[in-house]
């Protein structure tokens, strides 16, 4: 399957997005006009720098406003059809994207359109190209694909056919039917976009919202099923508009790119019903992600202040530290099944460098993450220690495929054991969560990274107000809880005022009992963090809340959720170090989200302690 991407997708100037295409591996391009027209090379150079980097030029766009209109007028579009045409041959590419007009002057006349598109499309002929006619979603008169395939019908010329633009279709019409009944020949070029539901606009959600496949919420897989159903001999490309990718690196947008793509083909060789055979053999199959068991430890970098405040901390959250590293400056801490590595070899700063996760088949796990594009980093390792496949994360920090059990290769045998873990002291029995802040300009990054590295599905969509900004949250579990990360981050990109925590992470460890747990780590002196009494008074009056649950909540600054499947109890550390805090959580039936509603509770009683020990 040949893979295609817009270079209106990538920040920089027409060369950057050239050479971010080709290293991301992709085959060709989407050539935007105002790319072309900004670009100091010729178009003839621009053809050479393609074939130097090995991109073909699959589309040149866009062409705007040229059907249904009067004769004066057309006379004045074929002029510049004209000129385009002459363009597009020293580019070397063969079909110009015609959307449909959103001009005044168009008049809503569908034989109109049709015939004056024939007569486009005769001209294009002459020169050896073709005219692909998409509806844009905003079009004037033509905004639905069904409406432009009745043009493109009655317009009955070889060198007219459409262009299928999944934003265009899906954002009117989620689930659209038909399209596989398109002859394959009509089906000239097929752009790919996603997009979370938003209700606003169509033209204003296109412009500034589209993400790459699997980034969204559009079920992308049937809809480009149905394509190749029909025969679609193209290239699955790739345009999108997207505010934060038009300023991010390019290169690493392009890498996102191509693993969407890699991404979406597998989910298309998952439903082999509706994809041609001749086209189910170019897809893409990378090992399927294994089964995921939980989370075999979190990996904490530490320095030599935090490092004692953050083994403290443990310690009175109950942890024993039950093994030293053969041959690193790194400790291993538990509690049940809750493991926190803290490693003072890593590096200065304070924070989750690694998050492990027990996987049936930690080498399938790595050739996976290979194929969907993700780095990988290279171990260190002493002669006796085991070989922990590792891949970095959009946020810098690692991914460790492991296997714990009774593997006598366990990353456990590099430890040796300075104690033991036989006894929960404070009811802790596993990591419950990890909460993540992505950096601004990779959050829809890392969503598509955790989905389909780990295979861990998208959920709880959060935006909530913290003291310091708009803050959205999302989670990514594997489907039966075991492995959920959340990832936080701004809505907006920082301004210079944040005295809030810069990029916070935590840890939350699960409780049966979240008071005779929160109990034990007040007697053990653990550093809770103190929730507002204001607090309280507002969730006894939200909630019936029995008097003595919400005294002992007080006291130890437990707070509460409730959804339609259960409640949700959750306390947390005071800072340890410049950004990481634990969290205790206690899930009551089958409550799946994470109190993000009580987020920015937290945050301004965070904010409080620090200004009071400064
Ligand atoms: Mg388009
Ligand atoms: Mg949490």
């Amino acid at each position: 399957m040949r893979r295609s991407i817009a270079t209106v997708c990538l920040s920089g100037t027409l060369d950057d997005k050239l050479r971010a295409a080709a290293a991301a591996g992709f085959d060709g391009v989407e050539i935007f006009e105002n790319d072309l027209i900004a670009a100091p090379l010729r178009p003839e150079r621009v053809r050479e720098r393609c074939d130097e980097l090995g991109l073909s030029i699959d589309l040149y766009q866009p062409f705007r406003d040229f059907e249904a209109v009067g004769p004066e007028q057309l006379e004045r579009n074929l002029r510049r059809a004209r000129h385009k045409f002459a363009l597009m041959r020293r580019l070397g590419a063969d079909t110009v994207l015609v959307c449909s007009s959103v001009s005044p002057d168009a008049v809503d006349d569908d034989d109109l359109a049709a015939e004056q598109l024939h007569r486009l499309a005769s001209e294009a002929a002459e020169h050896g190209m073709r005219v692909a006619y998409e509806a844009l979603a905003w079009g004037r008169h033509v905004n639905t694909w069904r409406h432009s395939w009745g043009i493109v019908r009655r317009g009955d010329h070889p060198a007219l056919g459409l262009c299928l633009d999944s934003f265009h279709v899906l954002s009117r019409e989620p689930e659209p039917s038909g399209i596989a009944d398109v002859p394959g020949e009509k089906l000239f070029f097929l752009q790919l976009a996603d997009a979370p539901r938003l209700d606003m606009d169509v033209l204003q959600w296109s412009r500034h919202h589209r993400l790459f496949p699997g980034q969204g919420a559009f079920d992308l897989t049937s809809f480009t099923a149905q394509v190749l159903a029909a025969e679609y001999q193209g290239p699955l490309s790739l345009e999108v508009f997207n505010d934060v990718f038009r300023q991010s690196p390019p290169d690493r947008a392009a890498v996102d790119a191509m693993r969407s793509l890699i991404a979406l083909e597998e989910g298309l060789a998952g439903v082999p019903e509706l994809v041609r055979p001749d086209a189910r053999a170019e897809l893409s199959r990378p090992p399927a992600a294994p089964e995921l068991a939980g989370f075999a430890f979190a990996e904490l970098a530490v320095d030599a202040d935090s490092g004692p405040v953050v083994g403290r901390a443990l310690a009175s959250l109950g942890f024993a530290h039950i093994g030293q590293h053969r041959s690193k400056p790194v400790q291993l801490w538990q509690q049940g099944e809750a493991r926190i590595v803290l490693n003072a070899g890593a590096g200065d700063a304070t924070g989750i460098a690694a998050v492990a996760v027990e996987t049936d088949d930690p080498g399938r796990s790595a050739r996976r993450a290979q194929e969907l594009c993700a780095p990988a980093l290279p171990r260190t390792r002493g002669p006796e220690e085991a070989d922990l496949t590792a891949v970095a994360a959009p946020d810098g920090s690692s991914v460790f495929f492991c296997r714990t059990g009774a593997d006598p290769a366990s990353w456990l045998s590099d430890f040796i054991r300075t104690g033991d873990a036989s006894t929960s002291i404070a009811g802790i029995s596993r990591i419950d969560h990890i909460g993540l802040t992505q950096p601004f300009d990779y959050f829809d990054e890392a969503t598509l990274f955790y989905r389909s590295v780990l295979g861990l599905d998208p959920r709880d969509d959060s935006e909530f107000a913290a003291p310091f900004g708009l803050v959205r949250s999302r989670a990514v579990t594997d489907p039966k809880g075991r492995v959920r990360i959340v990832l936080n981050g701004s809505l907006l990109r920082r301004g210079e005022w944040a005295p809030d925590i810069p990029d916070p992470q935590h840890i939350a460890f699960h409780t049966d009992d979240i008071i005779a747990t929160a109990r034990t780590l007040a007697e053990r002196g653990a550093p809770l963090l103190r929730v507002p009494d204001n607090y309280y008074d507002d969730l006894d009056a939200r909630r019936h809340v029995d008097p003595d649950l919400l005294a002992d909540m007080r006291a130890y600054g437990v707070l509460h959720d409730r959804d339609a499947h259960g409640e949700y109890f959750h306390c947390h550390t005071e800072l340890l170090g410049s950004r990481v805090f634990f969290e205790i959580v206690q899930r009551v039936d089958d409550y799946t989200g994470y109190g993000a509603v009580n987020a920015p509770v937290r945050m301004a009683a965070h904010r409080d302690t620090r200004l009071a020990r400064t």
